[in-house]
């Protein structure tokens, strides 16, 4: 047997002995599954996959095709301040049950394959030269969740395209209120100048395309108040990605 092949063999050996000792599970619902990294049947079934056509600046879907660079009536009369945001999956079923499983019940396994799948998604928005940052979280806010599942994302999502991942570069340096039961009026105050960039990242914006990436867009108000920060340092664009959309009432 050659070398490679019989470290094929062993490779295939071990994966098997890996899934006796760790039966693959589905990502979504944690049933068994076939293999590793995928989602149960029901689940593919159920995955609300979002596809084009969407509004080429909020990234929801349109109810038709209206050809390339289409907008919706929300990107006509509020623009926000990123200039696209794409997204996996709306925020609901399996999506968002991996969403809540990778931020609250720390399943941190789920960061890579959702990372790769936003890579997929967001192909048009990434480039080698795209400087790829999370959304932050309040330093008080990381100490108690121990983790920031944006920057874990952003870290796969970096991997996946070949792209610089920056987690420190931009700080929250506001506590703000949860996003979740606010009006969008309230969510843009929530979050209006709670972002920084950090002292010696600075310069390193200044003509770049940043790709922003969070675990969920809603009305977009977190994501703009990061791209205004970003532009002000000169960054040539800023775009969003995230794994699921909660599409709003009135898109
Ligand atoms: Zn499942």
């Amino acid at each position: 047997m050659s070398g490679s092949r019989s470290l094929k063999a062993g490779r295939i050996c071990a994966s098997a002995v890996l899934d006796l000792l760790l039966p693959p599970r589905c990502l979504a619902c944690g049933c068994r599954t076939g293999h590793t990294g995928g989602l149960c049947p029901s689940c593919w079934m159920d995955m609300p996959f979002l596809e084009n056509p969407v509004c080429e600046r909020y990234g929801t879907p349109l109810p038709h095709d209206m050809g390339e660079g289409a907008l919706s009536a929300r990107a006509i009369m509020d623009p926000p301040v990123f200039d696209r945001s794409r997204s996996v999956a709306r925020y609901e079923g399996p999506a968002r049950q991996m969403v809540l499983a990778l931020k609250f019940a720390r399943h941190r396994d789920l960061g890579k394959p959702m990372g790769e799948w936003m890579a997929r998604a967001g192909q048009e928005l990434l480039s080698p030269e795209s400087l790829v940052l999370p959304v932050p979280l309040h330093r008080w806010r990381l100490l108690c969740r121990r983790f920031n599942q944006s920057a874990d994302l952003a870290a796969a999502v970096a991997r996946a395209a070949g792209c610089t991942h920056e987690p420190m570069l931009l700080a929250r340096t506001r506590r703000t209120r949860q996003q979740v039961g606010l009006d969008a009026a309230s969510r843009q105050k929530n979050v209006r100048g709670a972002f920084a960039i950090r002292a010696g990242y600075v310069t390193d914006v200044f003509g770049r395309a940043v790709v922003l990436v969070d675990d969920v867009m809603t009305t977009g108000s977190t994501a703009s108040a990061c791209a205004r920060v970003l532009k002000k340092a000169g960054a040539s664009r800023v775009d969003v990605l995230t794994f699921a959309l909660a599409v709003p009432e009135e898109a």
